[in-house]
């Protein structure tokens, strides 16, 4: 009798001990999946939404413009002369670079459904649901201030400082297009912008 009840309290113990491994390693499955997922959301840079993360908000932001019935802005954002700043001061100092030109976005981009990712090399994006060309103007200036008021030395740059080029686009409801013609609207702005002298927003008023 004696010998069967510790047979049982020692297989209970050796239970309770394999479960408790059991969760340890569950516990760690998901925070590698949670650490896993937000690299592929996130640029490891500026610690802004990546250009996936982006293209995937644009769809579903364009769906809930089109069934509210609410515009949708879309802020192309481009470093002016950049890789003359990387040849200038090195590309630790651009990447430097990078990430306050990050933060001056996000301080300009204040409602909490707005949306500032890195779209690629010095290229950054917004998307400003619930905001007309008037509201996303507004915010644009409000963010080639916040950059150029940082007076980051660029010396090879005709104001001496760092500044940025924005072409915005907007969709409104009725309006035909589609995501990718947004893109391409915001992009010819931004074109437009840079023609035009740099550190500039230009707003593409076609939809
Ligand atoms: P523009 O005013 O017409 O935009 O001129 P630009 O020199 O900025 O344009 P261009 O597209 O010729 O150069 C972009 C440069 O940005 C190229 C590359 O040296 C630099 N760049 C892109 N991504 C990164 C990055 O992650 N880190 C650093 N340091 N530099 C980058
Ligand atoms: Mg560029
Ligand atoms: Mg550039």
């Amino acid at each position: 009798m004696a010998g069967a009840g510790t047979f049982v309290i020692r297989t209970m113990r050796l239970q309770v001990h394999a479960e408790a491994g059991l969760r340890e390693t569950r516990d760690a499955l998901t925070n590698a999946n949670e650490r896993l997922a937000h690299l592929a959301q996130y640029d490891g840079l500026t610690g802004l939404p990546n250009r996936r993360y982006f293209d995937a908000r644009l769809i579903r932001a364009f769906r809930d413009a089109q069934r509210e019935q609410q515009p949708l802005a879309i802020v192309m954002i481009d470093v002016d002369q950049f890789k003359q700043y990387n040849d200038l001061y090195g590309h630790v100092e651009g990447d430097h670079c990078l990430k306050l030109v990050s933060a001056g976005l996000r301080l300009a981009a204040k409602r909490p459904e707005d949306f500032v990712a890195r779209y690629g090399g010095e290229e950054m994006a917004m998307l400003l649901p619930k905001t007309d060309a008037a509201g996303a103007e507004l915010v644009a200036e409000a963010a080639r201030l916040a950059v150029v008021n940082q007076r980051i030395p660029h010396a090879a740059s005709t104001l001496g400082v760092v500044s940025i080029s924005l072409g915005v686009a907007v969709w409104t409801p009725g309006a035909q297009g589609t995501p990718d013609e947004m893109l391409r609207a915001a992009d010819a702005a931004l074109y437009q912008a840079k023609d035009q002298g740099r550190n500039k927003v230009q707003v593409n008023a076609e939809r």
